[in-house]
């Protein structure tokens, strides 16, 4: 059943945890959103401008994970899984409070935060969901990755394939539909890498919270987890969270069918740039089809920009 309303939680949730990428140890308390507001991160460890919406535009960095960034150049990053989380269980809006700039990364996928946001009270708000539905096919190539989006009034489904030139990982790939598939095997999956890059990734000054605890680590025939992998498809499993996060940064609730291959953060932010500025998009709530002009979309959009 498609929900017709928006909504939201009903109090404060709290996690507390690493950073994948810095390290620290930070603290996100989730309150209550207001109708039409979406998400938006609070830093509080700042005084002035420390108000991030979760939006498409406000993607500064897509590289390993999801950067927002505001106007004024303040920062919350791996913001995808806590986002996939909110997706998957229905909120809308929220107010993320957070002090420090990356969300914890918990376990290294979505379980954890959607174990205690599935024991809290929801709450439905009187403002109606928007859902964009696409009236044409929109693809986007990059290299060798691509994307694509075909109308499919019913649902989000996710066909995705990954490629590794890596005996572990090889070749996967599955097929999700959000609407009515059972979601287990993708909220329980982890991030990932290889062994070989993990040097070079910390180089670069990430994944200094990284460890076996919050990612799955393949080396070049095994896996060093001591207890393996929670799925035979767990890779695959992982982008198609990754992906329903970051269509979350859409601003609506996406109903078509993505087919995507080798994608990331960074193609999916591309994607949605394209998508949003298309002619062949739909925007409506349920119940009476009421269509949201294109006028009121830009609306949205400078809204999400100026947060
Ligand atoms: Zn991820």
């Amino acid at each position: 059943m498609k929900e017709i309303y928006q909504k939201t939680v009903a109090k404060p949730i709290i996690f507390v945890g690493k950073g994948l990428h810095s390290g620290k140890i930070s603290k996100i308390t989730i309150l209550p959103g207001e109708e039409d507001q979406g998400v938006i991160f609070k830093r509080v460890d700042l005084k002035d401008n420390n108000l991030i919406k979760a939006n498409y535009k406000n993607v500064s960095s897509a590289v390993l994970c999801t950067t927002l960034e505001n106007k004024h150049g303040v920062k919350v990053s791996t913001v995808e899984h806590l986002l996939a989380a909110f997706y998957i269980s229905g909120i809308d809006n929220a107010l993320v409070e957070i002090n420090s700039q990356e969300i914890p990364i918990m376990d290294g996928s979505s379980k954890e935060f959607l174990k205690v946001i599935n024991k809290t009270k929801i709450k439905k708000q009187n403002s109606k969901r928007k859902y964009l539905r696409i009236l044409k096919k929109i693809k986007l190539i990059d290299g060798e990755r691509e994307i694509s989006l075909e109308p499919n009034k019913t649902s989000l489904e996710v066909d995705f394939q990954l490629d590794y030139n890596n005996k572990i990982i090889g070749n996967q790939r599955n097929i999700i539909n959000f609407q009515t598939d059972n979601l287990d095997e993708i909220i329980e999956a982890r991030t990932f890498c290889l062994f070989e890059d993990i040097e070079k990734i910390k180089k670069n000054g990430l994944a200094k919270g990284g460890s076996l605890d919050n990612a799955v680590v393949v080396a070049k025939d095994k896996i060093l987890n001591v207890n393996g992998l929670r799925n035979n498809k767990e890779f695959v499993n992982h982008k198609i969270l990754d992906l329903a996060g970051d269509f979350f940064l859409s601003g609506f609730r996406v109903e078509g069918s993505v087919k995507c291959y080798q994608g990331g953060h960074k193609l999916t932010n591309m994607f949605l740039r394209k998508l949003l500025s298309s002619n062949f998009i739909k925007l409506y709530s349920k119940n009476n089809e009421d269509a949201i002009s294109k006028k009121n979309l830009s609306n949205y959009t400078k809204l999400a920009v100026n947060a």
